[in-house]
């Protein structure tokens, strides 16, 4: 063990994270699956890290509530003190949650999203040799989804048909805009402001400098939709060309690929789906606006071996919570079933943020040694005919085998 107390991980004034070799990770179990995935996630990053570092490095996971439990254990869904311990600690990693019904929070997700200010919410979607996949050349999908996460529809401004609220929003845009709305709509808001369009650019365009990729493409629906998603085209193009100048390049502009400059692309929404069937290997890094994000982050999910097996994490400039893109799947809650992979490779994109990179890169390497053994969980056993299914504890130990 290391020898000191457990310590906090920090932020330097430069903005980078310090990490003490015997760190406070904060977890949220999650509910439905969650407990089954975060046990076996737990146990395998745990391992990796003793297998990398030996005595010298290790984390002190402590535990942090949120929702059903929270709510069973305190009547709060997202209780305060989460929120607190979070930012306290910097880093976090979280199972899915439930939000029970009706106790006045939308979505906990949403809301911890919100609340934390964790604007981006970065998917990679690799293909791992050997998963089942309805593609024809699955290994062509390698893309990291940024997708932003605090406004646009998704952020929850909406009121039931026939409220108060809706008739007076109705009554607004009528008396004072000259739109007209059927009586007794239901209606929803959709922000868009410059600054968190251009903070989830530039955080994109950022990451293929430093991960040498070579396009990122700017994901919207402006044709219709001119001055929300029209305007997060511009504004991402506006932040490219003010803070990434002579590293940038444009295809508007006839700029093409080129060594040590990212492309910069824009696709419409709708046909960005065709794209990503049909020639995923012209894509590398996209940023995308919340709701579009979300739904092509699922459908890439889908071309590598579904939800299963897609990490995720929402990164702000003061924290990071590293989550399973998945939802608690209720109906495999406590049956020791579910595939723990996502939630294992969100703790690799921890691991490498929090920059244990030998532990990260041990991980996957025993997960993709597990699937090319054929030993998986059900949702791939059922595709893939000479493969052995195993529990979700049982898939955990085989990683736990092939470690190191
Ligand atoms: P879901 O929980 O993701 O499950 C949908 C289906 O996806 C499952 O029935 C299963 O398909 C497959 N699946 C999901 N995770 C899997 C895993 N780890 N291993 C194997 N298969 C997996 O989506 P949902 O049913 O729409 O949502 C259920 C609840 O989760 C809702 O309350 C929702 O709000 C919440 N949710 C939470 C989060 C989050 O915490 N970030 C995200 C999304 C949804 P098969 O039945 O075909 O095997």
């Amino acid at each position: 063990m290391p020898d000191n107390d457990p310590q906090k991980i920090t932020v330097d004034r430069q903005g980078d994270l310090r990490v003490p070799d015997n760190c406070i990770v904060p977890f949220i179990e999650g509910d439905g699956i969650g407990p089954d995935v975060w046990t076996a996630a737990r146990d395998v990053l745990d391992a990796a890290v003793a297998s990398a570092y030996g005595n010298q490095r290790k984390i002190a996971w402590v535990e942090i509530l949120a929702g059903e439990k929270a709510y069973r254990e305190t009547g709060d869904p997202l209780p305060e003190e989460t929120l607190q311990t979070i930012s306290k600690h910097v880093v976090a990693i979280k199972g899915p949650l439930t939000t029970p019904v009706g106790k006045g929070i939308r979505s906990v997700n949403v809301a911890l999203r919100q609340k934390l200010d964790l604007y981006a919410c970065v998917r990679p979607i690799r293909y791992i040799e050997g998963v089942p996949s309805p593609m024809k050349y699955p290994e062509r999908v390698n893309m990291v989804v940024f997708r932003e996460n605090t406004e646009d529809v998704y952020a929850g401004i909406e009121w039931d048909a026939q409220s108060r609220e809706a008739e007076a929003v109705i009554g607004f845009l009528q008396d004072n805009m000259g739109v007209t709305i059927a009586k007794g709509s239901a209606i929803g808001v959709k922000p868009m402001s410059r600054r968190a369009s251009q903070r989830l650019v530039s955080r994109a365009i950022q990451y293929a400098l430093d991960h040498g990729l070579p396009s990122v493409t700017l994901v919207h629906k402006g044709n219709i939709m001119k001055y929300t998603e029209g305007a997060f085209m511009a504004w991402g193009y506006e932040v490219a060309r003010e803070m990434f100048g002579e590293h940038v390049v444009f295809e508007s502009d006839g700029g093409v690929e080129q060594e040590s400059k990212v492309l910069i692309k824009d696709r419409i929404a709708d046909m960005m789906f065709q794209q990503v069937l049909l020639r995923p290997e012209a894509y590398d890094v996209i940023a995308a606006p919340n709701l579009n994000g979300d739904y092509l982050s699922d459908a890439l999910a889908a071309q590598v071996g579904g939800l299963g097996m897609a990490p995720g994490a929402n990164i702000g400039d003061d924290c990071a919570v590293f989550e399973a893109t998945h939802g608690t799947a209720p109906k495999y809650a406590g049956k020791d079933k579910a595939n723990p992979i996502s939630l294992i490779l969100s703790g690799v994109m921890m691991l490498e943020h929090m920059g244990w990179g030998e532990a990260a890169s041990s991980v996957e390497r025993a997960v993709q040694k597990s699937i090319a053994n054929a030993l998986v969980t059900y949702d791939l056993a059922r595709q893939m005919p000479n493969s052995r299914e195993l529990k979700c504890s049982e898939f955990a130990q085989a990683v736990l085998d092939r470690l190191g």
